[in-house]
């Protein structure tokens, strides 16, 4: 199973891109990441 890159948890699915600089991350953390890079 993956892991969050941020947050370390163990989860089912990660989540990646090249706001990430590709690592992966858990639904939450990459949600919480792109909701920074889009909050004007
Ligand atoms: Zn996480
Ligand atoms: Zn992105």
């Amino acid at each position: 199973m993956p892991a969050c890159h941020k947050c370390r948890g163990i989860v089912s699915k990660v989540y990646d891109c090249d706001h990430t600089g590709y690592q992966s991350y858990c639904r939450e953390c990459y949600e919480d990441l792109h909701y920074e890079l889009t909050e004007i």
